[in-house]
């Protein structure tokens, strides 16, 4: 017997399941399918920590990262819990070759009316004196940055959506979307039935869109984090005197997070470029934990302890870093969400409304005309 939904969600990453907390909340019957269990460790949506910021050198994905804010407020009221901590953040340049990196930060934020402060060398030694930068070094300091618990988000958002009465179901892979009115979805173990769907496979989002004959030219990347005991000093790590960060740098840029809830820095490089299929087992690299460690080694010296805890886990990059949420071209009942390239967390329980937006209203406030497919001429839908 089919069961029918009015919305079924493919995928309970964070971009899935704050659809479907969404959705619930707003009295629509909503079915969330997951092919593992929910807050697994295989896809992009796991772990202690990502960061949150409006300090982007775009202004579209600030003024998103803003509406999203909220969103997250929201959610925390809702549930009782604390997810969001801002604790400032900062964009940091060492070389003259990043200073427009920054400045772009700087600008951006401007435009959309974000806080910050710029910081000279002497300015970010006084103030953070674990950073090890040299004179030409410069920075945006974001007093509203800082950091969500990533798993607690997801795991939370399920909670939501089940309490508003939402259906989900875990060890389901989705093997086939028969689009029509309604739409048919069908699992290893049921077939489901929907007015509308939308699909959120993260790293498997081109195996669940070949069904409306859609592919994007994403690539998969093994992206890792690592944790480092400080070595001394360990106090100036805390949340209170070490904001998460971004440092523009040669050859890629890195990442950071101060001491939360294990007894180190958590480091990581942005796009590495080591190229997986999703299916492949996650085995941290020997050789990334070594060039990070010379990494914290140089720019952060006193955190410079034994590394711990390397972790993998999955980006799925779009070539121009952009997220991919639209209707599929041609389905006025089915919505795509490909919101990764390795930023999209930060925005979860705002691209959640937007995608219940779109099967509720066919348009939304939030801003994501930068995200619809007509930049693809050849994929787009309108
Ligand atoms: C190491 C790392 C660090 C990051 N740091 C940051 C950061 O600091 N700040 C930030 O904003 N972003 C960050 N990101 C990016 C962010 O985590 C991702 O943008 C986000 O998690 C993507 O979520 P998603 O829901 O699109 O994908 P996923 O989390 O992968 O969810 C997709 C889900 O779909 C499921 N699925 C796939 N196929 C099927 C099927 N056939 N049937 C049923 N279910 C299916 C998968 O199992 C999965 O659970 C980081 C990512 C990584 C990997």
């Amino acid at each position: 017997m089919t069961e029918h939904f009015d919305v079924i969600v493919i995928g309970a990453g964070v971009m899935g399941s704050a659809a479907a907390y969404h959705l619930a909340k707003d009295g629509w019957r909503t079915l969330l399918i997951e092919r593992f269990q929910i807050a697994h460790t295989y896809g992009s949506s796991h772990g202690e920590s990502r960061i949150f910021r409006f300090a982007y050198n775009n202004p579209d994905y600030a003024r998103l990262a803003m509406q999203s804010y909220p969103h997250w407020r929201a959610l925390e009221a809702a549930s009782g819990e604390r997810l969001l901590e801002v604790i400032g953040g900062l964009d940091i340049a060492h070389e003259p070759a990043h200073h427009p990196d920054v400045e772009a930060v700087a600008k951006a934020l401007a435009q959309v009316g974000g806080r910050f402060e710029l910081l000279d060398a002497d300015q970010i030694r006084a103030r953070y004196p674990q950073w090890r930068l040299g004179d030409a070094a410069m920075a945006v300091f974001s007093p509203d940055s800082g950091f969500l618990r990533a798993t607690r988000c997801v795991q939370v958002m399920v909670e939501q959506a089940v309490k508003h009465g939402a259906t989900v179901r875990e060890q389901e892979p989705v093997t086939a979307i028969l689009p029509g009115q309604p739409v048919a979805v069908l699992t290893g173990v049921g077939r489901y039935s929907a007015d509308k769907v939308i699909i959120t496979g993260g790293a498997w989002i081109n195996d669940l869109i070949r069904h409306v004959s859609l592919q994007l030219p994403v690539r998969v990347e093994q992206a890792q984090v690592t944790y480092f005991t400080p070595l001394r000093n360990a106090e100036s790590f805390q949340r209170e005197r070490f904001p998460i960060f971004i440092h523009w740098r040669n050859p890629i840029p890195s990442y950071g997070f101060p001491i939360i809830d294990r007894p180190g820095i958590k480091v990581g490089f942005h796009y590495e470029g080591y190229f997986v299929h999703p299916d492949m087992p996650r085995t941290p690299r020997d050789e990334t934990t070594r060039q990070v460690l010379a990494y914290v080694r140089e720019h952060l010296p006193d955190a410079a302890g034994a590394p711990f805890e390397p972790t993998a886990c999955l980006y799925t990059n779009m070539p121009d870093e952009d997220f991919v949420i639209d209707f599929a071209p041609g389905f006025d009942n089915i919505v795509i969400c490909s919101a990764c390239s390795g930023h999209g967390f930060k925005f979860g329980a705002g691209i959640g409304r937007a995608l219940a937006d779109l099967v509720e209203h066919g348009a939304t406030d939030m801003n994501i005309a930068h995200v619809r497919l007509r930049r693809f001429t050849s994929l787009s839908s309108s």
